[in-house]
């Protein structure tokens, strides 16, 4: 698919102060990993960089055409706006639906303080895996023993049992972060693992 921007070799973006140049990163590019400015992941493909050779600024394609404001399901008080830089003064943001610390781009509520990484903000809400048979759910507060709790003492027993190991690499699900549920079987998975 080609479109009008992609045959625009230089453009000026509102995130950056430098004008950016279209350059294809390739997978060995000097041994070096390119990490994009704005959702922190590596770069591979189409990618505008910074034309100042100083700068290490760069851009997934598909990240100059980030939406500047969201209505999130995990926070449907406000509008998350995006913000170029963490909006906090050492530089860092913690996310709330991973939990990790993030240095680019981050989907932001001001009255909250409420932070996404741009690829939190955009995970589907429901996941399929071939070895389980029910869909995995996005949970945006993951507390298992809530589900269970209406469904007698047993069962919230069982759960507690299975609470908060990942169904992938049987590690620790972290509270209060994000993760996938089977709300069937009580499973969860770590929003990295679960594909
Ligand atoms: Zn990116
Ligand atoms: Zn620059
Ligand atoms: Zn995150
Ligand atoms: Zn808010
Ligand atoms: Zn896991
Ligand atoms: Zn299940």
């Amino acid at each position: 698919m080609e479109t009008e921007e992609m045959k625009l070799q230089v453009i000026s973006h509102f995130s950056h102060r430098h004008p950016l140049e279209l350059v294809e990163v390739e997978e060995e590019d000097d041994d070096q990993v390119n990490i994009c400015s704005g959702c922190e992941v590596q770069i591979l493909g189409s990618a505008y960089n910074c034309t100042k050779p100083s700068c290490d600024f760069i851009l997934h394609h598909s990240c100059i055409d980030l939406p500047r404001k969201v209505k999130h399901n995990s926070h449907p008080k406000h509008p998350l706006i995006l913000h170029f830089f963490p909006p906090y003064g050492d530089g860092e943001f913690t996310c709330n639906a991973c939990g990790n610390p993030g240095h680019g781009f981050t989907y932001h509520c001001i009255s909250c303080k409420y932070d996404l990484h741009v690829d939190c903000a955009s995970l589907p809400e429901v996941e399929y895996r071939e070895d389980h048979e029910h869909p995995f759910m996005l949970s945006y507060s993951f507390r298992l023993q809530d589900k269970a709790e209406g469904k007698g003492k047993a069962v919230a027993e069982e759960a507690e049992l299975k609470d908060f190991e990942c169904y992938v690499c049987h590690g620790p699900v972290e509270k209060g972060c994000w993760a996938y549920s089977c709300s069937s079987c009580y499973y969860c998975a770590h929003l990295e693992c679960v594909n």
